[in-house]
């Protein structure tokens, strides 16, 4: 059941529940990130592997100091410049933290979230929650409370309503081994802004202290269809007997029908696409074309998050 009223999620949250909350970035499928049942639940509802460690969502630098055990003074510069908002800082947790949430790590993930409405939901809640994207695993992030009531509308009780998500792609993730920032997700906050508060960052997406974490997973956000990234023009040609779907970011095409279309943002903005990604893929899933043809964005401010969804679409075996 989708709706807006604050205190029924409040209430299910504190029952050990799960409700489906309105961030920025994703909707997030919310239950508290210190009660085990909880947990377990988002995990089974998700179809996630346990070796998938969860983000935590909370409202104050307080409440964060409640549950890890060292801020190093960069991480402490990102929060200061970036929460609210689409950064994820992974850091050594304390031991309140369950095993469940970060997977057996030393490390938890949190995060802040900038959306009114769930900013007011944590700030009620003495406990954070634990917030994974509100889709099943490996799916395309759901960036509406309709695409979430869509997939696990029958499994969840609620979902709260805070309309579509402003930024479209998930947060950013930085950790720091060694002392070394390190990217462990490209996502809504651009490497750009994060280096102009702290200097040079290493990217390492593809693994990180858990190899396995999914997020980073090869094959992730997947439609059913297959995805072809390059020159579209060309592309066309080449499959110019099948039914064609298009992503583009500015242009579209004339040869292909209109509804087959899905133009991110003809005023060639990066963040107008990021928050479209999502919407177009699951659009283009649903309409099911033989073959969907996209290409690489420019690898500049969300661009970089773009490309790696696309990458990680395509990579999927049809
Ligand atoms: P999501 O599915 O959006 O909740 O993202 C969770 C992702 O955060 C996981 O798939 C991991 O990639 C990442 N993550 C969570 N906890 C940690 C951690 N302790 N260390 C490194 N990455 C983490
Ligand atoms: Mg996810």
């Amino acid at each position: 059941m989708i709706g807006k009223d604050l205190a029924k999620a409040e209430n299910l949250l504190r029952e050990g529940k799960l409700v489906a909350i309105p961030t920025e970035t994703v909707y997030g499928l919310a239950g508290n990130g210190f009660n085990e049942e909880a947990l377990l639940e988002i995990f089974k509802v998700k179809n996630r592997p346990f070796f998938d460690p969860l983000i935590l969502h909370t409202d104050s630098l307080d409440k964060v100091k409640q549950i890890v055990s060292d801020i190093p003074d960069q991480a402490l510069s990102l929060a200061d410049t970036f929460w609210p908002g689409s950064l994820t800082l992974v850091l050594p947790k304390k031991n309140n933290v369950p095993d469940l949430v970060s997977s057996g790590l030393t490390t938890v993930a949190i995060r802040i979230p900038n959306h009114p409405i769930s900013l007011k939901l944590l700030s009620k809640l003495e406990f954070p929650l634990a917030a994974p994207s509100a889709n099943p695993f490996g799916y395309i992030s759901p960036t509406t409370p309709f695409h979430v009531s869509d997939q696990l509308g029958d499994k969840i009780p609620y979902i709260l309503d805070g309309g579509n998500c402003n930024i479209g792609i998930e947060s950013t993730i930085i950790g720091f081994p060694n002392n070394k920032p390190t990217i462990f997700r490209k996502g809504g906050l651009s490497i750009e802004q994060i280096e102009n508060v702290i200097g040079p960052v290493s990217i390492n997406s593809n693994s990180n202290s858990n190899p396995d974490a999914p997020g980073m997973l090869k094959k992730h956000y997947s439609p059913r269809n297959r995805i072809e990234i390059g020159d579209i023009d060309l592309m066309m040609k080449k499959y110019h007997n099948k039914t064609i779907g298009i992503l583009s970011f500015f242009k579209s095409y004339d040869q292909i029908p209109k509804d087959l279309q899905f133009v991110l943002s003809p005023k060639m903005d990066l963040n107008e696409a990021g928050k479209n990604l999502f919407t177009a893929l699951r659009a283009l899933d649903q309409l099911n074309p033989e073959v969907i043809l996209t290409e690489y964005f420019p690898e500049e401010g969300l661009g970089l998050a773009i490309n790696d969804r696309l990458k990680r679409a395509a990579a999927a075996d049809h």
